[in-house]
């Protein structure tokens, strides 16, 4: 940096020492999408220099008055065409301003013109963005000429005046006066807003910008009159210091629309890393459901983003609240945030404390838990699903709910308490223990009374992520297994390895089959007669486990998968023991047989709730027939 004496006295005339020409419409063009960030780092910058200023204060270095209002102001002219950032802060003396903002500030610029010869061809916008910290000279991006007026909190030093006309140029010099035209300490930054960022020249757009980045800044924002900002929200605060009724209408600020919060998390940590927050568990009854509330990522109370993706782990996502820290690299690219080793003790922080919140309630008061479990079994699910050490918590406190039986009501239990409650009802003969489930109880309702007759427990699975859930159970529980009450007729999905006594002959069982595959005339169809219960229905059809839970988890991804694409097939169980399958293989009259077999396939369709149109005309017709 070079300063030469420039005629005009007292004032000096500079080149900032940039390689490169015309920086600024190379940062103009790629920075596009993120213009209004000029004011988040022009307005940090103020609030930084304000309370540089109280801590020297507090340290005793400096004892000038502070002042009553240690605010920052905004302001704009829409004649004049200017834009005002204003602090009482610790202000620069020229040599300062020379050092912090020709040679700090602009020596970003270098970099990033740097970066930008390294690249060829595609240029990845947003990584650009993010990859560096934008500083004062974001300016630029709106201002055709920038102007600092600023005068030091050190009583010698005069006023001086800086202006750069976003060429590599700059001009500095003594000055009369603050903006405001008097001589107090402080800072005023002035832009003159270049002719296509005139839509900067407004008190909606500005108000808007300013309450999305310095909602929560720590030094009074005011503009046009009065201050935008909450100086002190809650997750500067110490939880002892809280009631509830604050976590709550902290919420409400900022989510003014959204029901209230299940409960909520306090984050405090300041080592190894730095962060506070408050998260919040909202209610989520349908499952996934779309949200526009969104986890704000905050870096020193001043608003950065709410794309937290890497910061926090996926399944936490569905959270609501605030996380502040100055530890999270926000200037470097997405790739490198997510191999980042502070991001990653972040996550793995949150996923603790989450676990550990959960764990509490759970043994703090086990019926408001369970009260509030079909909101949070989708927390607890998606985080069993998706990370180990979550599940090594969550084990404990992950609940099973199963369906009523006979007036009794559903009841929540823990997977070791549910083991407990079916292993000895329903162990098969490999020693596995089956748990049975049913997806919708209304719709599988003659087969979960079939599974309670026989003293059998069904749960109720009937959330979107309860396939994966399974899934992922079967995998992480020894010998445990899941099927749907309809997968399969009862001896078989707990085959406990004691066959039920056939009362028909080999021949008989043979002449009923080929009976039912002529009628039905149906190839997707696998009939089989089985020993059943005489008290259990004549015919029942079931869909396979397996293909059925795997068409069920591509479902739910929304993927085009292998699964998806394969048809339902279907068994259909013959009950051989049933006194109706005795009165078909006794009736002479083949018209009457044929009616027979049909009527019985097509109750067992009806109570599966499977049979439709054409063929549910026809069996209503056929049954009012008989009557
Ligand atoms: P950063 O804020 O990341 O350090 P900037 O380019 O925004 O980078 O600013 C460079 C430096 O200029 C700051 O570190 C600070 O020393 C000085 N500065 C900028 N704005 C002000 C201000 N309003 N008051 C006092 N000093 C300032």
């Amino acid at each position: 940096m070079e300063a030469v004496q420039n005629e005009k006295e007292g004032t000096k005339r500079g080149q900032i020492s940039i390689h490169t020409e015309n920086i600024f419409p190379i940062i103009k063009k790629f920075l596009y999408s993120d213009h209004e960030i000029f004011l988040r780092e022009l307005v940090s910058n103020a609030v930084d220099a304000t309370q540089k200023l109280k801590k020297l204060a507090s340290y005793g270095e400096y004892n000038g008055e502070l002042g009553d209002d240690l605010k920052v102001t905004v302001a704009f002219d829409k004649e004049a065409k200017t834009i005002t950032i204003s602090d009482r802060g610790i202000g620069m003396s020229a040599d300062e301003i020379q050092k912090y903002i020709n040679q700090i500030a602009f020596s970003g610029a270098t970099e990033f013109i740097e970066k930008y010869k390294d690249k060829s061809g595609q240029v990845d916008e947003k990584a650009i963005i993010g990859h560096f910290g934008l500083g004062f000279y974001s300016a630029f991006m709106v201002a055709k000429e920038v102007e600092i007026i600023s005068k030091s909190y050190r009583d010698e030093e005069p006023i001086s005046r800086w202006v750069c006309d976003g060429s590599t140029e700059f001009e500095i010099g003594p000055a009369e006066s603050r903006v405001s035209g008097g001589t107090e300490r402080g800072t005023d930054v002035v832009l003159h807003i270049a002719e296509d960022s005139e839509e900067f020249l407004d008190e909606y757009r500005l108000r808007g910008i300013l309450e999305k980045y310095g909602k929560f800044l720590p030094i009074p924002i005011e503009f046009d009159g009065k201050v935008v900002n909450n100086t002190t929200p809650i997750w500067t605060k110490a939880p002892s210091d809280l009631t509830d009724d604050d976590y709550k209408n902290f919420y409400r600020e900022l989510y003014p629309m959204s029901e209230e919060p299940l409960f909520w998390i306090h984050l405090n940590v300041d080592y190894p890393f730095n962060l506070t927050g408050v998260l919040y568990f909202p209610k989520l009854k349908d499952g996934f459901q779309f949200k526009r509330e969104k986890i704000q990522l905050y870096s020193r109370q001043v608003f950065i983003t709410d794309e937290v993706k890497d910061v926090v782990p996926d399944f936490l996502m569905l959270l609501h609240g605030v996380i502040d820290s100055p530890d999270i690299p926000l200037n470097v690219s997405r790739s490198f945030l997510q191999t980042d080793s502070n991001v990653k003790k972040i996550n793995s922080y949150i996923t603790r404390k989450v676990a550990d919140k959960l764990n509490d309630l759970f043994k703090a008061d086990r019926a408001a838990y369970e009260a509030k479990f079909d909101d949070i079994g989708l927390f607890v699910k998606y985080g069993i699903l998706s990370d180990d050490k979550f599940y090594e918590k969550a084990k404990d406190f992950v609940l099973l709910k199963n369906t009523e039986a006979n007036g009794t009501p559903s009841r929540y239990f823990t997977l070791n308490e549910y083991r407990e409650h079916v292993q000895a009802n329903q162990t098969d003969k490999s020693e596995t223990v089956v748990m049975l489930y049913a997806t919708n109880a209304q719709q599988q309702h003659g087969y979960i009374e079939s599974a309670h007759r026989r003293g059998y427990d069904v749960l109720l699975m009937d959330t979107q992520i309860d396939a994966h859930f399974i899934n992922a159970l079967e995998y992480k529980l020894e010998k445990t297994s899941f099927k749907r009450v309809d997968a399969d007729t009862l001896d078989k999905l707990i085959d406990k390895g004691l066959n039920t006594e056939s009362v028909l002959s080999e021949e008989d069982r043979t002449k009923l089959k080929d009976l039912f595959e002529q009628t039905l005339d149906n190839k997707s169809l696998a009939i089989s007669i089985e020993s059943m219960p005489a008290d259990e229905l004549p015919v029942t059809i079931t869909m396979p486990e397996f293909i059925r839970r795997m068409k069920d988890m591509s479902a739910l991804s929304g993927e085009q998968s292998f699964y998806g694409s394969l048809p339902v097939s279907y068994n259909v169980a013959v009950n051989a023991n049933h006194p109706l399958t005795s009165k078909i293989l006794s009736t002479t009259d083949a018209e009457a047989q044929k009616t027979l077999v049909k009527q019985v396939y097509d109750l067992a369709l009806l109570s599966q709730n499977m049979l439709t149109g054409a063929d549910l005309t026809a069996f209503v017709r056929r049954s009012v027939a008989q009557l």
